[in-house]
């Protein structure tokens, strides 16, 4: 595949083609159009990364990349979920990610997307409770809170915690937008925590 990006490391489709590494890896996961191309790019400061195509019939590969100071890889899954891409591929997206994620080498930490201007999804609480069991630090990445009216982001917190602290543990979540840029900063050092050392 030509891939003219600099920080494009690989994309692979099969665990056993993920490539090693030395440098503390972090993975992104969340429904198509949640807005994980926005905030990967974001946190790497570029405007246009390559991204995988959620067209149906594509093929959906985990995309490696190198974070913009070379501290750490970010681990871009394919969207699930997607309606359009028919049960059977949906079904094989779940799949791949639920085989694929525990061989990810030195995977320090996982960022789960969900879209703040919709309720939550039942697709969304299955992923939080299978992504905890692989036992790395969580953080929830509530996306689009640039929508939300000040006066409804009490009733969004609320709803995050009671949702997502229903099966588990409530893990850490943050308010995130790759329009306002809320949330980026603690982000960043959420993750640079888990990878500088
Ligand atoms: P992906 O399919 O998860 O990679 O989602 P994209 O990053 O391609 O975003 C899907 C759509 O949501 C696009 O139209 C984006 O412009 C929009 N979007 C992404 N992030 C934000 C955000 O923080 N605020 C708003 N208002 N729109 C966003």
């Amino acid at each position: 595949m030509a891939n003219k990006d600099q920080q494009f490391v690989t994309s692979a489709v099969k665990a056993v083609d993920f490539p090693k590494s030395n440098l503390p890896r972090i993975a992104f996961f969340g429904r198509s159009n949640v807005g994980k191309s926005s905030l990967i790019n974001t946190l790497m400061n570029r405007k246009n990364l390559a991204r995988t195509s959620s067209t149906p019939g594509k093929t959906q590969t985990v995309n490696f990349y190198l974070a913009t100071d070379n501290s750490y890889q970010l681990v871009d899954y394919p969207g699930y979920g997607y309606a359009k891409l028919g049960k059977k591929k949906r079904a094989e997206i779940n799949q791949m990610i639920r085989t694929t994620v525990s061989e990810i080498d030195n995977l320090r930490g996982i960022v789960q997307l969900v879209d703040g201007r919709i309720p939550t999804q039942p697709v969304d609480l299955e992923f939080e409770k299978f992504l905890n069991q692989v036992g790395v630090p969580q953080m929830i990445a509530v996306t689009k809170t640039d929508k939300v009216k000040k006066s409804e982001i009490g009733k969004l917190e609320n709803r995050i915690e009671k949702d997502f602290g229903e099966n588990v543990e409530m893990v850490e979540y943050l308010l995130t937008s790759t329009v306002s840029k809320r949330g980026i900063t603690d982000l960043k050092t959420w993750i640079s925590e888990l990878t500088n050392f």
